[in-house]
């Protein structure tokens, strides 16, 4: 994509947001209120997605069915539900480039990542150990350590966390395929981000995938800020597991229902070590309440449970939204509006702060990490006093998230302006 020529001034973010093929869809959003009941400059989709208009639509219907049908609605409801999640297939499927076997809604995302690694973590005497980012998500590190602990392995020996070379904040790609070359044959399990909930760092998931299978080492990704982010193609990059939350860039709710993908080499295995619950049990035979498990072969057969139908209708309503928009479009906007965003704060020469994510397209989403080493706090709270709401990381970052299918260019005019008076102050 060539490099496109952004102006300062409001009148240039007036155009921008005039002319954007996907302006639109901001009406399908409820966008929170300021006191005063103007709009709110909402750039925190990183980490709760706004809701969609129709999203209560979508779950009445259920409570509708529910208070007409009783138990009934598993088969008589609009959309019946014990057949429910499978709405949720093709859209999921689309989004994280992947065949409709090969993902399930399910859950929520540590929950899917432990029953993941029940199967896609098999350690041995020669090769038990796994590999993490040092400032993977807290909740990730906990899980991974707890694997290794529960398999009877220290996690002093067998977690190994890999840090961006000093002085530098993103991790080199060609660091990974490195560490993986040297230390590969010990790695039972390479455990990445799609994109690093701190800095913003986008990943190379085909090189990684690639970099772990020359060595025999299952990988499996954390797509917690990629799924609705990026264009992820995880089938074709032969990845080998994926789980993501859905509350985050795909706006289905707080603690919404989760996602997960096992690639068809494996789903198709029915003889695969699990974790197994009613739920993943073949369909046909299923309420025979015979006593051996058969799993479906398909991702399916991760299930555990019957899964929340109000949760499943809320995250559906976005579902449908992303489906209309399409996963390309909206990445071609995102990278415009971060690309915008980032020439607005080059116009401030402030040295109060630095941008730690990527400033390479390919190696971010939506989300850019200011690092502020003074009173960066204040200046989220005084932000946040005039209705730009961003988020704030201990120790010294500001996350900034201008999401495309809701967020405008004026919103990120809106944020800079805002932005360079609190640093300012
Ligand atoms: C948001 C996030 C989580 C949250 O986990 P839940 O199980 O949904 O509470 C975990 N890991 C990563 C990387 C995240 O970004």
């Amino acid at each position: 994509m060539a490099i496109e020529k952004f102006e300062a001034g409001k009148q240039f973010a007036a155009h921008l947001t005039a002319t954007d093929p996907l302006g639109s869809y901001r009406d399908r959003f409820h966008i929170p209120k300021k006191r005063d009941g103007s709009h709110a400059v909402y750039l925190c989709g990183h980490s709760l997605g706004l809701q969609p208009k129709s999203a209560r639509a979508y779950v009445e219907q259920e409570m509708k069915d529910w208070e007409q049908l009783g138990v009934e609605g598993h088969f008589q409801a609009r959309n019946p539900w014990m057949p429910y999640h499978e709405l949720l297939t093709a859209s999921t499927a689309r989004l994280v480039g992947a065949k409709p076997d090969e993902v399930v809604v399910m859950n929520s995302l540590t929950v899917n990542l432990h029953l993941l690694m029940a199967t896609f973590y098999r350690p041995s005497t020669e090769r038990h150990k796994i590999l993490i980012e040092t400032n993977a998500f807290p909740s990730d590190r906990y899980a991974v350590a707890s694997q290794i602990r529960f398999h009877g392995y220290d996690p002093a020996d067998s977690l190994i966390e890999m840090s961006p070379r000093a002085g530098e904040t993103n991790i080199r790609i060609e660091d990974i395929e490195a560490l993986g070359q040297a230390e590969g044959e010990r790695i039972a399990l390479i455990l990445f981000p799609g994109v690093n909930y701190y800095s913003g760092q986008a990943f190379d998931c085909d090189r990684i995938t690639k970099a772990g299978h020359a060595k025999g080492c299952v990988v499996g990704f954390d797509m917690a800020h990629g799924a609705g982010n990026l264009a992820l193609k995880l089938h074709e990059w032969d990845v080998d597991f994926a789980a993501w939350c859905s509350y985050k860039y795909l706006n289905s709710g707080p603690g919404g229902i989760a996602g997960c993908f096992v690639n068809e080499r494996h789903a198709r295995d029915t003889g695969l070590t699990r974790f197994a619950g009613w739920w993943g049990h073949d369909k046909e035979s299923r309420f025979r309440m015979g006593p051996d498990f058969q799993a479906i072969a398909s991702a399916e057969g991760w299930q555990l449970s019957n899964p929340s139908i109000l949760a499943l209708a809320a995250l559906r309503a976005s579902m449908d939204i992303f489906d209309e928009a399409g996963m390309d479009r909206l990445r071609a906007k995102s990278e415009r509006l971060t690309g915008y965003l980032e020439y607005l704060l080059k116009q401030n020469g402030s040295n109060r702060f630095q941008p730690v994510t990527s400033s390479d397209p390919a190696q971010r989403g939506a989300q850019l990490s200011l690092r502020i080493s003074t009173n960066g706090r204040k200046v989220c709270d005084q932000l946040a006093g005039a209705g730009i709401i961003c988020d704030w990381r201990e120790p010294d970052i500001m996350r900034v998230a201008p999401v495309p299918l809701y967020n405008s260019f004026m919103d990120v005019y809106c944020f800079a302006e805002e932005f360079f008076r609190a640093i300012g102050s």
